[in-house]
């Protein structure tokens, strides 16, 4: 009898021990489109509680890759938040051809799941993001993603009682993080107001009423985008005027860039191209903190907050901008404020921090050009072009070729047939002839690795091809090449190179010792990671492994 108690007794203590050990709250941070390269490149200017925090408390990842080619933003965060690549998870771009309509189809759009209107009045916003154009249906749900999520795996193995929020400047950006069993809110570029669709509730609870009630982004009409700092006190070599900048219709190329009155139709995407943009996000994640009570109990809560101000810098002014610094120390401000207030209500002591980005960024092909190599632009109306010319000289039309859209092209499997031909001999050789053209860094059909002038290239693209989503032809562009859609755009990423696939991964936590890692990690291995830290399995298509400068 005494010897069952005292038994038991330990078992109780174990128990209690094990329970105090876990995190109350994982926090995963993703700042979209920040390369692996740009902490380093503005630390002297950080302060000491924003990313000097992680930095100085965490497991630093300095050499992390992207094991995918199509380094976008849907794809980058579902590989986060499944350990998967996409040739699993099946986000294989920001836009597909959709199998079941025929047509170029947005990631996450779901015609069943529309959004619940905000309290705000709509404006209608201009709609400068090529991939949400591309939408057929306001609706958005994480339907489309083919693998659970790290989320989805721990509100599983909490048997549904952990709390789990996706939030993002982007719809994108928040969905695929939230999984299918959280919910997710994002930005709205046509009121400011956060705003979530019908996959996740009825309609909205209180405090995200009275959230947007308060209309904290229409308070900043008027208003500008001022330097933290002394100009003189940014890098040397930084220029704040280059004529391939974007002014976004009078937003200006130089500081300060104003936002003009709140019922400009870009009033609201300059919010969000602007540190403006992430202390909306903070602020919104604050009231969520507090509203849904994270972190309160023994069971661990999931917020994941995905900064977009950095990325929408980038496209608009480019990574060696003045803007693109000044952004990421506004955010470094941002973050302080972000890890006081867990630390005053959860406690850092308490709260798991995982930190990455989704994709690196390449530098403007003009910049690159001026410095000494050369680079150009490809559209993608140029692109297929010249499938359909090749098409016409190879097989004597040039209708064999339906359409390209980043990264794919895709063939008319009718057309192809009314000749008498067959799909993967039409694929192949169109692909070699394409792999010719100025600008084209790769061509490669059907995710073969036959082809193509990169190995590493050519892993990646297979890595990104699933069956039913991928087109035909995977196309990349040469080093610092750009390939886009035709529109304002300065700089882009989408890549399979070095400077879209770098990105940062840092942990920090209870019973993690700061390090710097150097050797080559995945951000596959994110997930897998945050479930050995939680004693629980890995996401199931999960393919990475956990870190073992985290785990031990
Ligand atoms: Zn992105």
């Amino acid at each position: 009898m005494h010897r069952y108690r005292t038994l038991a007794t330990v078992l109780l203590l174990l128990a209690g021990q094990a329970a105090a050990e876990a995190p109350r709250l994982v926090l995963q941070i993703t700042v979209d489109g920040l390369r692996g390269d740009l902490l380093d490149r503005y630390a002297e200017n950080f302060g000491k509680d924003g990313f000097n925090y992680l930095l100085n408390e965490g497991v630093v990842y300095r050499n992390a890759h992207y094991l995918h080619a199509n380094t976008e933003t849907i794809v980058g965060h579902t590989t986060l938040a499944t350990g998967a690549t996409p040739a699993v998870h099946g986000m294989v771009g920001n836009v597909w051809y959709h199998a079941d309509s025929g047509e170029l189809g947005y990631n996450i759009e779901d015609a069943d799941a529309p959004l619940i209107p905000t309290r705000l009045v709509s404006q209608e916003g201009a709609q400068l993001d090529p991939a949400q154009k591309r939408a057929r249906s306001a609706g958005r749900s994480p339907r489309a993603i083919l693998a659970p999520t790290f989320s989805d795996t721990l509100m599983i193995a909490s048997d549904g009682q952990a709390k789990i929020f996706g939030i993002s400047g982007k719809d994108r950006g928040a969905v695929a993080m939230a999984g299918k069993t959280g919910t997710a809110y994002w930005y709205s570029t046509n009121n400011g107001d956060f705003q979530s669709s019908t996959y996740y509730m009825d309609s909205y609870p209180d405090w995200v009423s009275t959230w947007n009630g308060q209309g904290k982004a229409a308070q900043l009409s008027g208003k500008q985008w001022d330097l933290l700092m002394p100009r003189g006190k940014y890098r040397p070599g930084r220029q704040d005027d280059r004529p391939y900048e974007v002014d976004l219709k009078g937003y200006s190329r130089t500081f300060p860039h104003p936002f003009g009155p709140r019922d400009h139709p870009l009033f609201f995407t300059r919010v969000l191209v602007s540190p403006e943009g992430d202390r909306l996000l903070l602020d919104f994640g604050k009231h969520l903190l507090e509203s849904e009570k994270l972190g309160q109990d023994e069971i661990t809560d999931y917020l994941s907050i995905s900064f977009s101000a950095v990325d929408a810098v980038n496209h608009f002014f480019g990574p060696a901008s003045l803007e693109n610094e000044d952004v990421i120390l506004q955010l470094d401000r941002t973050l302080a404020d972000l890890f006081k207030f867990i630390d005053k209500r959860i406690g850092l002591e308490n709260t798991l921090i995982v930190f990455s980005a989704d994709h690196g960024m390449a530098e403007m092909p003009e910049y690159a050009t001026e410095l000494g190599y050369e680079a150009g632009r490809l559209y993608g109306d140029e692109v297929l072009a010249m499938a359909r010319g090749s098409s016409t000289a190879l097989f004597g039309s040039g209708k064999l070729v339906k359409d390209f859209f980043r990264p794919y092209l895709y063939l008319d499997g009718d057309a192809i047939n009314e000749k008498g031909l067959d799909r993967n001999t039409v694929a192949t050789a169109l692909a070699v002839e394409l792999a010719k053209k100025p600008g084209i860094g790769g061509s490669i059909p059907g995710g073969s690795i036959r082809l193509g002038n990169s190995s590493g290239a050519n892993e990646a693209v297979k890595r990104n091809h699933h069956p039913q989503r991928a087109g035909d032809i995977y196309i990349f562009q040469q080093p610092y090449w750009f390939m886009f859609d035709p529109g304002a755009v300065a700089a882009m990423h989408g890549s399979p190179w070095s400077y879209d696939t770098h990105v940062p991964i840092i942990f920090v936590g209870p019973g993690i010792n700061a390090a710097a890692v150097e050797r080559l990690v995945h951000p596959v291995d994110v997930a897998p990671t945050l479930s050995s830290l939680l004693k629980i399995s890995p996401p199931a298509a999960a393919e990475g492994t956990a870190l073992v400068e985290v785990v031990n």
